[in-house]
């Protein structure tokens, strides 16, 4: 029998995800929630964002875009992504975030995979971006610029001031309402994951999965801290997690507006920086990853600053060790609870309730209206109390079938990869199936770099693995040299030539190793229970 939470189903509206956030006939909230960390008078209230959010969806659609159309957004964070974000997914069309730290041929696969039609680009990246739409095929007429402020027009690309709509044209523009089939149907965002094998691939998320995971979270969140509605704002959040990625979009832009929450919007993550911020506006949550708990612990800068605002942190992402949360709890007196999640299932579905002191590095339990299996290799239920793989819900991969069909089976269940425990109703991640690396909790797929090292004329074969030194993990190559450039090229060489290729959370800093031969089945595919054999005895070596 599948495990089903522990707490009464939630009724889930059925609708366009920004009729969710503003309600018909509800005057929107003006008070400003997205701060620039860097200057607080630079802000959106909900009420600003919802003008500019009218005069993109009417702008978009004077574009010509068509309902499920996909509009890329490659930019660090900064307060005009929920505009965007909201504008694209409110008025039918389909919001993908890259990473800004992509490289060429990384941005030109995200262009051509997802089909965009319109590329909101930061004027720092406009460059590659040029340059990668070029090779994508991709017309420079559909690339704006993108930023907080306007721009002059820089090699012919107009700033996205440009192309939306006059304040009066957006008071007017109708925003199209979904019906309860259509909210279940309507795609609202694609973000990439290597799922449990393979290149990275859209996800595909649709309005009422948004609307789920910000109604699962919120109970969550509050589930045993009776906490009143306007109590919530005394809340204040930080917003560094990147908006191109499913934790980032649910905190910083869902969340925030759901609950009016300010949240001080960080461009990117720099530890020093996150700690004068929490000074300066008494933070009083954190939403994080492992690797900042980490520095929390470890680094002398903390020391330096007045961090007595903070009460709470959610974690999640990546493993966190028990003995970790305890040492971070007890300096900063803040709880910390977890939470499990994966592009795959919109963001989060299992979290400690909050108000409960869990200090066990459980990952949770269910959200309310989900369910899991933990299942063995063959796909049965494994008996409670023994490890198995967690199989959850999920829509699907945006023009990718058979990896829909390989990761999801014929009755719903998606493979999630991750090897929980459940006891009495709380889950442990304990392993992880999926070749999937996570590098400061930033996913890395073994395919990826591997399909790179076979573009070096030097390389006959490689294979990518994830070596864990320090409870932390790392891409660590094995590398076959061709007979000829033996006397040619070093592991050290190798390293260097990937650089400029990859986004710099993918290099090779677990090492490259040359090896006679890659272990493979005799069907070609790359034996990764050897490699990982293989990584664990060098890592021990270390
Ligand atoms: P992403 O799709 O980038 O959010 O990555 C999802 C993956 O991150 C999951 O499938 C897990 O492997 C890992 N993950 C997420 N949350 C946790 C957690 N709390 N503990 C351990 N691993 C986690």
């Amino acid at each position: 029998m599948p495990f089903s939470s522990t707490y009464p189903p939630l009724d889930i509206p059925e609708t366009n995800i920004l009729s969710y956030l503003f309600p018909y006939g509800e005057e929107p909230y003006e008070e400003p929630i997205w701060f620039d960390s860097k200057d607080e008078k630079v802000n959106l209230s909900p009420k600003t964002a919802l003008q500019w959010v009218r005069r993109l969806a009417f702008g978009l659609k004077q574009l010509g875009l068509k309902n499920g159309n996909v509009v890329m957004i490659y930019t660090p964070n900064h307060i005009f992504v929920p505009v965007a974000y909201l504008g694209i997914v409110g008025a039918g069309y389909i919001f993908s975030g890259a990473n800004p730290t992509f490289t060429i041929p990384e941005l030109v696969h995200q262009i051509t995979n997802t089909m965009a039609k319109v590329i909101l680009a930061h004027p720092q990246h406009i460059k590659v971006c040029l340059t990668a739409a070029a090779e994508a095929g991709f017309p420079r007429s559909r690339i704006f610029q993108f930023s907080d402020v306007p721009n002059p027009t820089q090699n012919g690309i107009d700033d996205w001031r440009a192309f939306i709509g006059s304040e009066s044209e957006g008071e007017a523009f109708r925003l199209p309402d979904l019906s309860p089939s259509e909210s279940k149907k309507t795609i609202a965002t694609i973000n990439y994951s290597s799922g449990t094998t393979g290149l990275p691939k859209g996800v595909c998320v649709s309005h009422y999965n948004l609307i789920a995971n910000v109604e699962q979270v919120t109970f969550m969140r509050y589930a045993e801290k009776p906490y009143p509605f306007e109590a919530r704002p005394q809340e204040r959040w930080i917003g560094f997690l990147p908006l191109y990625h499913a934790y980032g979009q649910l905190y910083t832009i869902l969340l925030a507006m759901k609950l009016r929450v300010p949240v001080y919007i960080m461009t990117e993550f720099r530890f020093e920086e996150l700690l004068f911020n929490i000074e300066k506006y008494r933070i009083t949550s954190l939403t994080v990853v492992p690797p900042i708990l980490i520095m929390l612990a470890k680094r002398p800068e903390p020391a330096r600053y007045d961090l007595s605002s903070l009460r709470d942190c959610i974690c999640g992402a990546a493993p966190l060790s028990r003995q970790l949360q305890n040492e971070v709890q007890k300096q900063y007196n803040m709880q910390i609870n977890q939470g499990w999640g994966q592009t795959e299932v919109t963001c989060g579905a299992m979290h400690v309730p909050g108000g409960i002191m869990n200090n066990t590095s459980s990952v949770g339990q269910l959200d309310p209206n989900c369910e899991c299996k933990l299942v063995d290799d063959g796909g049965k239920e494994v008996p409670i109390g023994q490890p198995g793989e967690m199989s959850q819900h999920c829509m699907g991969y945006w023009r990718n079938e058979q990896a829909t069909r390989e990761t999801i089976d014929k009755d719903g269940w998606l493979k999630t990869g991750d090897i929980a425990i459940n006891d009495n109703g709380y889950f442990w991640i304990v392993d992880r199936k999926k070749e999937m690396i996570k590098v400061n909790a930033f996913q890395v797929a073994p395919a990826e770099l591997e399909g790179v090292l076979l573009e070096n004329k030097h390389v006959a074969d490689a294979a990518v693995v994830g070596i864990s030194v320090r409870g932390e993990e790392f891409p660590r190559a094995y590398v076959v040299i061709r007979e000829a450039s033996k006397s040619k090229v070093t592991p050290e060489g190798i390293q260097e030539w990937i650089k400029p290729r990859v986004a710099k959370h993918k290099l090779l800093t677990g090492g490259v190793q040359f090896v006679d031969e890659v272990p493979k089945l005799a069907s070609g595919k790359i034996q990764r229970k050897i490699l990982r054999e293989w990584a664990r005895k060098d890592a021990a070596a270390t």
